[in-house]
């Protein structure tokens, strides 16, 4: 950061997904580090944002999303999950679920309060509580399960916790908050009086028997709860920024407080081509899921040929190793030298971690990739030397 930077930047680093894949670009790696598709979502949604193009549909959108996005995103809310959001004050669009992170930690968090949140933690999240002014109070999930402890949560609930930010299904750890982890946090975030902001822009990407139950569903919940989610994942269009973002409506205004001053409004001739998608192309995702476990198994195998240990995701497109048994006690080096090593790029888990005891040994690697690049990924792997 510069000298004449904003002492609320200090300490914040580049995200390491432009760093990573600035050196895959650079080195002409395998990238199978930042998270996006190889392949475009639907063509239908694509034509039909070409006609809102063309169809003078290129005028600043409402604050909250043009109307056929937000009652999309309501139908979506309660055809999955029995949510009932009212499409007037209820939903609003953002540029992203980033942004949608950033206006609930702007609108919601005074200087002082206290952030609980799940870690490892997706890099937006300690650069926002900072940015808030917040303070933030990690809850390791701990390897080799992940799990949410009742312990661990209760531990990090200070006397200044004002909110609980949780993310399932979890990037980059991949795992799927089950039954138990899910009363636990509605529990503690009800004796506590927290509001919770769940990150759920991998909702539909979850595998085997494993599926997401968003934490407002849970008894008592939704009046705590903000719920955000992004077409970028779902729909693979990570590229085009639409999120959005869910609860009860002293919550949402909390958060359209803040954006109203970020973007104003988000890519209008976007917004019907995701309404269009959240009605008619939710086969897409199904699909997606399904092709989703296929890759996993893939570079899961590969990885394991590798003799490295794998955590096996339950859901996202990530999955975590621990790469000491390379004699790597570094997952940052680890990553650095692997283009020159091996011609593939990895994200060094350790950037989402304050706990570097568990989190220093660990990358995370894509299999969002096309399954040859997967297959190539791993073939270059097991060629290299990879030992320390
Ligand atoms: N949260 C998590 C956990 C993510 O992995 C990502 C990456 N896309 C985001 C939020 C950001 O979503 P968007 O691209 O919609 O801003
Ligand atoms: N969410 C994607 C990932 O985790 C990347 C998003 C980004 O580059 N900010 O890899």
């Amino acid at each position: 950061m510069t000298a004449r930077a904003a002492a609320r930047l200090a300490g914040i680093r580049p995200t390491v997904f432009t760093e990573m894949s600035a050196l895959a670009a650079r080195t002409g790696a395998i990238n199978l580090g930042q998270g996006f598709p190889d392949v475009d979502g639907p063509a239908s949604v694509v034509e039909a944002a070409v006609d809102a193009l063309r169809g003078g549909r290129n005028q600043y959108a409402p604050g909250s999303g043009v109307p056929e996005l937000r009652e999309a995103i309501v139908e979506h809310q309660e055809r999955h999950y029995g949510l009932r959001w009212d499409p007037g004050t209820e939903v609003t669009v953002a540029t992203g679920a980033t942004e949608g992170i950033a206006a609930a930690m702007l609108g919601l968090v005074d200087p002082g309060d206290e952030v609980v949140v799940l870690e490892p933690y997706y890099d937006s999240y300690t650069a926002m509580i900072q940015m808030a002014g917040g303070v933030r109070r990690p809850v390791t999930l701990r390897a080799p399960d992940f799990r949410v402890e009742r312990g661990a949560l209760e531990a990090a609930v200070g006397p200044r916790a004002k909110l609980l930010l949780v993310n399932s299904p979890h990037n980059p750890t991949g795992r799927v908050l089950d039954a138990q982890e899910r009363s636990v946090i509605a529990e503690v975030a009800q004796a506590h009086d927290l509001v919770v902001v769940t990150d759920e822009v991998y909702e539909h990407l979850t595998f085997d028997e494993h599926r997401h139950v968003p934490l407002a569903t849970l008894p008592g919940m939704a009046e705590h709860t903000l719920s955000i989610s992004s077409a970028g994942k779902t729909f693979s269009f990570t590229g085009w920024k639409i999120g959005w973002v869910t609860g009860p409506a002293e919550l949402v205004r909390a958060v359209e407080g803040a954006k109203q001053w970020l973007s104003f409004t988000s890519g209008a001739p976007l917004q019907p081509a995701i309404a269009h998608a959240l009605r008619a192309e939710e086969g897409f995702h199904v699909a997606l899921a399904a092709e989703l476990a296929h890759k996993r198994d893939r570079l899961c195998a590969g990885l394991r040929e590798l003799d490295v240990d794998v955590h096996i995701p339950q859901g996202t497109y990530f999955v975590l190793t621990d790469v000491r048994r390379y004699g790597h006690l570094d997952s940052r080096d680890f990553c650095l030298a692997l283009p020159e090593r091996a011609g593939v790029v990895a994200i060094p888990a350790q950037a989402f971690y304050d706990d570097l005891g568990e989190g220093r040994h660990l990358v995370r690697w894509a299999f969002c990739k096309d399954p040859d690049v997967i297959d190539a990924g791993i073939e270059r792997l097991l060629a290299a030397d990879l030992h320390a």
